[in-house]
């Protein structure tokens, strides 16, 4: 019933007791799960998750704070995103929350890594899974000018202002909200939740990070996402399996799953 947009099933956490992890979701009503990609050198293990189980899937993409790794070029996303079951690029953006005495101008790299991934979801077709921390203005510019218009996708984990949600809505994205929409201090992102309209937002976890309440603090899993939909249905006055319900199918209308059906 339920659907996690996004996780990081290969992270050593998670993968260790994924047994476990899996009893739980189907405990939970939580039928499919996106594994999302943070390096290339971790592209084997997110993508061997999708192809070993058929309600899993995965992504192709460098996040913007991995520094150290092989910097993809397009070439190398529209080759991998071509493998099967693989439904989305990213996670890519920009994130200027450590800039290390760094100026945003020196992030130079981060925005050209993100246009190489703007450039290989124009290439495939494929929806952008999109993240932003401390930079939401320069994602949105980097959007507009490189995304022409073509690319659709995901705002991950979604912390910004309405202003921002407004803008992604505008360009087709998506909205995805993760357990800290349940955190006690998060006022003003549930005020942008209970904004966004229900066809445009999708759940995610972020496992293992950001458990939402009452599991606040600890490893966080699929199995948690109900407790997202939970939240959404209270601020939107209706019942979490209807949240449930229309995310799986907002879900289903991004990423489409059905047209990667085989696992090996
Ligand atoms: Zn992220
Ligand atoms: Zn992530």
């Amino acid at each position: 019933m339920y659907v996690d947009s996004h996780c990081h099933l290969s992270f050593p956490e998670l993968s260790a007791k994924l047994d476990q992890i899996r009893a739980d979701m189907a405990a939970a009503d939580v039928d499919r799960a996106l594994c999302i990609c943070t390096t290339l050198e971790e592209f084997d293990a997110v993508h061997a998750l999708a192809t070993g189980y058929d309600n899993f899937w995965a992504s192709v993409g460098v996040h913007p704070d991995n520094e150290d790794v092989r910097e993809p070029s397009v070439d190398d996303l529209v080759t991998l995103a071509a493998r099967p079951r693989v439904l989305a690029i990213g996670e890519t953006g920009l994130d200027y929350y450590r800039l290390n005495g760094r100026s945003i101008a020196d992030m130079e790299w981060q925005r050209e890594r993100f246009r190489v991934h703007i450039r290989a979801a124009r290439a495939t077709g494929k929806p952008l899974v999109i993240h932003t921390r401390s930079a939401s203005a320069d994602t949105l510019a980097v959007l507009r000018d490189e995304g022409r218009g073509e690319v659709g996708g995901v705002f991950h984990c979604f912390t910004e202002t309405m202003d921002v949600a407004k803008a992604a809505l505008d360009l087709g994205f998506y909205v995805s909200f993760s357990g800290i929409l349940t955190f006690k201090t998060a006022g003003d992102l549930r005020e942008v939740a209970r904004y966004v309209p229900l066809d445009r937002c999708l759940i995610e976890t972020d496992s293992p990070y950001l458990a939402p309440v009452p599991y606040r603090g600890k490893t966080n899993t699929p199995a948690y996402v109900p407790y997202v939909a939970q939240q959404i249905a209270e601020l939107k006055g209706i019942a979490p399996e209807e949240v449930g319900r229309i995310t799986s199918s907002n879900f289903e209308k991004l990423f489409q799953p059905e047209r990667n059906p085989e696992t090996t």
